[in-house]
């Protein structure tokens, strides 16, 4: 099978698609996927009055842009099924998370006819199942594309999460003991595989340094990003998130003792006397402002 629109695959579609409707239709078709009448097929009811209706189409990210390429796959300049959020430095870009990001007023759930306008706009024909009944087609909206956890979040959100999590740890001084990034990774690290030993983890990283998700020598020129499997990722999360939470912690307290402590010196420290010149060009004021009066 391939991938063109007039192909195998397509045509299994229509079939498909043919017998989706009569089946939300809850009754038996008296014309074939064609639009032809089939000579002595049954009629009536399908299922005694009960009727089907596609809601979802489940797959992972790779099967839906693939199969009914959507134009949303990650290494393209659209990596988004659910926005026209795009890869340019616009405020369109999809790391513009402000409030006002216009990607967050754009989506495509519930607006079929703006998803039909951005496949067009990417030079794609909509797949059938993106087609309303009325065309001919279920009327799927992306929204019915069914997200799979290992690729939006396993191997999505959480290299990013992990990545900047680690980058904070080893980059800035909330771990103030040691003095470079190094040192912290493996101070962190430490800490990691502690925790992986009490929680008896399954699926745990071999190794994590600072070329696992970051630069070492330009930790700004690009997003910290950690590298690793889908289940690497899941279970050092929980980890992770327990040991941010006791730095950030530790961070603050000292921080707070530091705050007091200046506090207190403001406080008890004397206050400096006037100038003796000032007293006199106050003295000198006060008295031309009696004589005025006078
Ligand atoms: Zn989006």
């Amino acid at each position: 099978m391939h991938d063109k629109d007039d192909g195998t695959r397509a045509v299994q579609w229509v079939e498909l698609v043919w017998s989706f409707l009569a089946a939300a239709k809850g009754e038996w078709p008296t014309t074939n996927a064609s639009g032809m009448l089939v000579a002595g097929s049954r009629v009536g009811l399908l299922a005694g009055g009960f009727f089907l209706i596609v809601w979802g189409c489940k797959g992972d990210t790779e099967f839906h842009c693939n199969h009914f390429r959507i134009p949303s796959h990650w290494s393209s300049n659209f990596p988004c099924a659910d926005c026209p959020a795009d890869t340019s430095t616009s405020p369109m870009r999809w790391s513009n998370f402000k409030a006002d990001a216009p990607w967050k007023v754009l989506g495509f759930a519930g607006n079929t006819e703006r998803w039909l306008r951005h496949v067009a706009a990417r030079g794609k024909n909509a797949h059938i199942i993106f087609k309303a009944v009325a065309d001919g087609g279920p009327g799927l909206g992306t929204e019915h594309l069914f997200r799979d956890t290992l690729h939006i979040c396993c191997l999505g959100i959480l290299p990013h999460l992990l990545g900047n999590t680690l980058w904070e740890l080893c980059f800035t001084t909330i771990i103030s003991s040691v003095r470079t990034p190094a040192g912290r990774m493996n101070e962190v690290w430490e800490r990691i595989t502690d925790k992986y030993k009490q929680r008896q983890t399954g699926s745990q990283f071999n190794w994590i340094d600072l070329s696992t998700f970051a630069d070492e020598t330009r930790p700004n020129a690009e997003y910290p990003t950690l590298s690793g499997k889908g289940a690497e990722m899941r279970h050092l999360l929980p980890v992770l998130l327990t040991l941010a939470f006791r730095f950030y912690q530790f961070c603050y307290a000292k921080l707070k003792r530091k705050q007091n402590k200046t506090q207190a010196t403001t406080i008890t420290q004397p206050q400096p006397k006037p100038r003796q010149q000032n007293n006199k060009h106050e003295n000198k004021l006060n008295a031309r402002v009696a004589c005025s009066k006078i």
